[in-house]
């Protein structure tokens, strides 16, 4: 059937399912000035407050000075330079692998990897959370798509039994699920790796920075970092600037520049933004970043806190992805409509995101918001809550 533009969008509201962006105004912060008003942020990914930091503006600003403003080429091409690669040596020695490489973001990243390593013939066995630059890149590769329930090690060792086939297996999965904040059992799947000779890429967008006596991530937290074939990650959430790398062998390393699509014809990160990088690993290596990392779970685990005591249903976890269950699309855009009246930007959260029946809002906390941040907006969430029926 043949709509109209004009048809399709109304559709899309009709199902409570329209979605529009809304601009912030100024830096980013814990909090940030929408519509000339002070409004307290929890839905950002600026997890340690990096992106309004001084140090990484200042980094920004001299790696233009010195380098201009754009890498004018792909990295194939004469898109190289050396804050790449200098770039790209932190980024091995901080993950504690032979080598790493920068994509232009993790959902580039996600859709290069993954169609230049199966194709035809393989299978991809992805955790049915797993975040949407996922399963893009699993549909680019042509390769079979088998999407196992979360976290289930028992049914993924069976697919793995049942589909394995003569071509490749690669395994792939968030670290932190992006909508739950909850952990992959990462010992687990290193096992099922091992066990049924696949690859084990693993998406670790949330975690990195975060996780981990040194922030490595979610792969130093549960000691596998020498078992994971490649360890995605993103320097647009905690780490305060843009893009993402793989960390990975030097092999892999290899093939991915051969065969990345989204590596090979886009024009490489620019040399502001590689510069906030940098910086911003600096950072997280060092006892300031220890004390970031420590303020964010003291923040997390408060406010998970104030929230149960509140009555609302969380799911199980300790990350600072604090999602708080709504049920229905509509409640959910209420809610955060609601919250943003009061001065609090918490986005409601709906298919296709999550599935139907599973909408939420998504808080995230930041360790630069403070105890009363926290304490003023559990209040009035739960206020909001009540009239909503939610609690
Ligand atoms: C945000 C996110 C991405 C995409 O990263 P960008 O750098 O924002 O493009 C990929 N994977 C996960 C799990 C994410 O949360």
């Amino acid at each position: 059937m043949d709509i109209t533009v004009q048809e399709e969008l109304a559709q899309i509201r009709a199902r409570g399912l329209y979605r529009a962006t809304r601009c912030v105004n100024g830096k980013q912060g814990p909090h940030v000035e929408m519509n000339g008003r002070d409004i307290l942020m929890l839905c950002s990914n600026n997890y340690l407050g990096l992106a309004d930091h001084p140090a990484l503006i200042e980094a920004s600003v001299r790696a233009a000075e010195q380098y201009g403003t754009s890498s004018g080429a792909s990295r194939l091409v004469s898109g190289t330079m050396t804050l790449h690669e200098l770039l790209e040596a932190e980024i091995a020695a901080f993950k504690d692998t032979e080598s790493a490489l920068i994509f232009n973001g993790g959902y580039v990243a996600n859709t290069g990897i993954i169609s230049a390593l199966v194709g035809r013939g393989d299978v991809i066995f992805s955790d049915r959370l797993n975040h949407a630059s996922i399963i893009d890149g699993a549909l680019l590769s042509s390769a079979r798509l088998i999407r196992y329930p979360h976290n289930d090690m028992r049914v993924l060792e069976e697919l793995l039994i049942k589909h394995r086939g003569a071509g490749r297996a690669l395994i792939v999965t968030d670290a932190v699920f992006s909508m739950d904040g909850d952990l992959a059992p990462l010992s687990e799947l290193v096992a099922l790796k091992k066990t049924h000779n696949a690859v084990l890429m693993v998406d670790d967008a949330h975690g990195s920075g975060v996780l981990g006596e040194n922030g490595s991530g979610t792969a130093e937290l549960l000691e596998v970092s020498d078992d994971v074939d490649i360890l995605m990650g993103t320097f647009g959430k905690a780490l305060g600037s843009f893009g993402a790398y793989a960390a990975l062998s030097d092999e892999l390393r290899e093939l991915l520049i051969n065969r990345a699509r989204s590596f090979i014809f886009s024009t490489s990160l620019p040399p502001a933004v590689l510069g906030a990088s940098l910086a911003a690993l600096k950072i997280v290596r060092s006892a300031e970043g220890k004390r970031l990392r420590d303020a964010l779970q003291s923040n997390a685990d408060y406010f998970r806190f104030l929230l149960s005591q509140a009555g609302f249903n969380l799911p199980e976890g300790t990350t600072q992805i604090i999602p708080v269950l709504t049920d229905q699309a509509e409640t959910t855009m209420r809610f955060s409509g609601m919250l943003l009246e009061e001065g609090i930007f918490a986005q409601g959260i709906r298919p296709p995101t999550v599935p139907a029946g599973a909408c939420r809002l998504r808080c995230t906390v930041m360790a630069t918001h403070s105890r009363q941040d926290l304490e003023w907006a559990a209040d009035r969430i739960a206020t909001v809550g009540k009239v909503l029926g939610v609690i």
